[in-house]
């Protein structure tokens, strides 16, 4: 019999709760048998605790069980690494890669004119038409791929945020419907953003100001796709990402 697996998530925000108005600071989460868990939970903690967005009054860490019949093992994206000089010319990388796919010139000028308008960072992705460009997610909280882990972490041999950033778009990659992602961290120190379409995904520097502490997430979805189904593939389903 296989080991009993459970979900470990935490979030953080400064000023309460989130739904209750607080400034988001930091998530995660695993995937992990029983004896991990309150060693992923304090090391959440820690993490929450000490981060350059600030110190939060708020820190919410939730533990479940899988049931071993919804589990799916996916495969990861593939990589593909650029090089650029500032933000004009990544920007400009960008739109030209996700041109490449299925998604509308339209639909991606939107989305980068969304995530330039932003007040403040939301706490999950926009889900973006890909042909009209217009939002599909309802109020300012946008939608939160949730229930997702690695195995063979050491063989990628990346930093922390690069890892969650491929396990999620690998997530996102695997989901039926959904045509290509746009992002930029939300963290102050990190200007690395990618676009991801076809199962690569397209590692960019430069991609927002340093110090900016605004970042975000673009899903573009196919017309034809059933905004429910794929919602609750993308916060409920767990899934574990593999080589
Ligand atoms: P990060 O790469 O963690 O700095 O996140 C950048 C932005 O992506 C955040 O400001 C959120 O808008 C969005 N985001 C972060 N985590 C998730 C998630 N689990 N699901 C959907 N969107 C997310």
């Amino acid at each position: 019999m296989s080991e009993v697996l459970y979900s470990v998530r935490m979030r953080a925000a400064q000023g309460g709760p989130h739904e209750l108005g607080g400034h988001h600071i930091s998530g995660a989460e695993c995937i992990v048998t029983l004896d991990k868990v309150g060693e992923m939970a304090q090391s959440f903690a820690n993490r929450a605790l000490h981060h350059s967005k600030g110190e939060p009054d708020f820190i919410n860490i939730v533990v479940d069980m899988i049931p071993e019949t919804t589990l799916q093992y996916i495969p990861y994206v593939s990589i593909e690494e650029h090089y650029t000089a500032d933000i004009k010319e990544s920007h400009e990388l960008a739109i030209s890669l996700l041109h490449k796919s299925p998604i509308s010139l339209m639909a991606i000028h939107k989305a980068f004119q969304y995530l330039q308008d932003l007040p403040c960072s939301m706490r999950g992705a926009m889900l973006v038409d890909s042909i009209t460009g217009e939002r599909l997610d309802v109020g300012d909280r946008g939608v939160r791929v949730s229930h997702m882990d690695s195995i063979d972490n050491e063989r990628i041999g990346c930093n922390t945020h690069m890892k969650e950033a491929l396990v999620l778009a690998s997530k996102v990659q695997s989901c039926e419907g959904i045509l290509g992602e746009l992002c930029w961290s939300d963290d102050p120190d990190y200007t690395v953003g990618y676009v991801s379409f076809c199962g690569v995904y397209h590692r960019i520097p430069h991609m927002k100001a340093i110090g900016s502490d605004i970042g975000g997430r673009v899903f573009f979805i196919d017309k034809n796709a059933r905004l429910e189904t794929i919602i609750e593939y993308l916060e409920n389903t767990p899934v574990i990402v593999r080589k």
